[in-house]
């Protein structure tokens, strides 16, 4: 079982940094992060020395079998979140409060603000964010998972690939192969592009036929209990032109040097810049425009980023994608994304689908 406890005190040291006595953690990932407990609706009031889970009677249950050593505060139809929070806070007499920014309406926050006129309300950013981005080992064990799911999936789905399948087709086969190995579901809507809809980086699947085109560019995950994977190859199903392979040995070489440069230390803009010097040399760089990678767990996209002006270095146990593209409008696109630990001496490539070129042609 994760160590809740260990995460809540880390955020007390960085709540501490901000001066406020206690922090409200808005944010339903954060919350189940710092506690657990897998249900929305339900905000934790962190203080020096306590934590409370304020919820509705929905929950209760599940709140008592997945966070029994937190205090409850549980509300009834009659009392709004609002007012629950304002009331508790008084209750303990805090002075100031930290709160979420990114994760609270203006309105919520200006309400508050009235209703506790005596609270310092001090706006923080990412605090639990940062935590975050530093996977623990259980995240691990759960990414792994989310990944080898993923990658059974897509097998399947590749394999059975047919001419008349239209790209919502193949799309509703990735949820489902997902969900019979094992995932909770997909971990966002699978990207199915078949030729020049494969040049659209975040097209949604529709009605064209596998048999239209030369290539389908599949971009999809699996979501495991709550970790997530996220990976893209493509499926070579026809006759193509010289110039897919060529295309698409430059991202892989732009890949591999990206993937090459990952360690602890390294700056996160100069992985981007190594994928995005070998795609510019080959002359697409204006064919590559979105940045190189992002880290993933709970949600799809979270912190850090491989992009420009990221000028951080990354961390052992940071998990990132590296998903360098090209894309051709009107044409194709190409885009190959793996998932990759960062480890104490370097980088480990968690996913494992085949990408030479060879391997995409069916
Ligand atoms: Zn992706
Ligand atoms: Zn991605």
């Amino acid at each position: 079982m994760p160590n809740y406890k260990q995460r809540r005190d880390k955020l007390r040291r960085l709540v501490r940094e901000t001066n406020a006595d206690a922090i409200l953690v808005t944010s339903y990932d954060n919350v189940t992060y710092l506690t657990g407990f897998t249900g929305d609706s339900s905000y934790l009031l962190l203080t020096r020395d306590g934590q409370i889970i304020l919820s509705d009677k929905r929950y209760t249950t599940q709140l008592e079998n997945e966070c029994p050593n937190i205090d409850l505060d549980i509300r009834g139809p009659e009392s709004t979140m609002l007012e629950c929070v304002a009331k508790l806070v008084r209750k303990t007499k805090l002075g100031s409060l930290a709160i979420e920014a990114g994760n609270v309406t203006l309105e919520f926050f200006q309400k508050l603000e009235e209703k506790l006129a005596k609270v310092d309300l001090v706006a923080t950013g990412g605090l639990v964010e940062q935590l975050r981005e530093i996977k623990d080992k259980d995240e691990l064990t759960e990414i792994r998972e989310a990944i080898g799911i993923a990658e059974r999936a897509f097998a399947v789905v590749k394999a059975g690939l047919r001419p008349e399948q239209t790209e919502k087709q193949v799309c509703d086969e990735i949820e489902r192969q997902v969900r019979l190995f094992g995932g909770a579901c997909t971990a966002f809507w699978p990207i199915v592009g078949v030729g020049p809809n494969g040049a659209l980086p975040h097209y949604r699947p529709g009605e064209v036929k596998v048999e239209e085109s030369f290539m389908v560019l599949v971009d999809w995950g699996a979501k495991a209990k709550l970790y997530m994977s996220d990976l893209t190859r493509i499926i070579v199903t026809g006759k193509a032109p010289a110039k897919l392979e060529r295309v698409y040995n430059i991202v892989l070489k732009a890949q591999k040097k990206a993937i090459e440069a990952i360690r602890p230390g390294a700056i996160m803009e100069d992985i981007d810049a190594a994928a995005r010097k070998v795609i510019t040399d080959a002359g697409f760089g204006k064919q590559f425009g979105h940045s190189l990678g992002h880290g993933f767990g709970l949600q799809i996209h979270e912190q850090p980023r491989l992009a420009v002006n990221q000028k951080r270095p990354l961390q052992t146990g940071m998990v990132v994608t590296v998903e360098p593209g090209i894309y051709l409008p009107g044409a194709f696109g190409v885009r190959i994304e793996d998932d990759i630990l960062v480890t104490s001496d370097g980088h480990e490539v968690l996913s494992n689908v085949p990408k030479e070129y060879a391997d995409c042609v069916i």
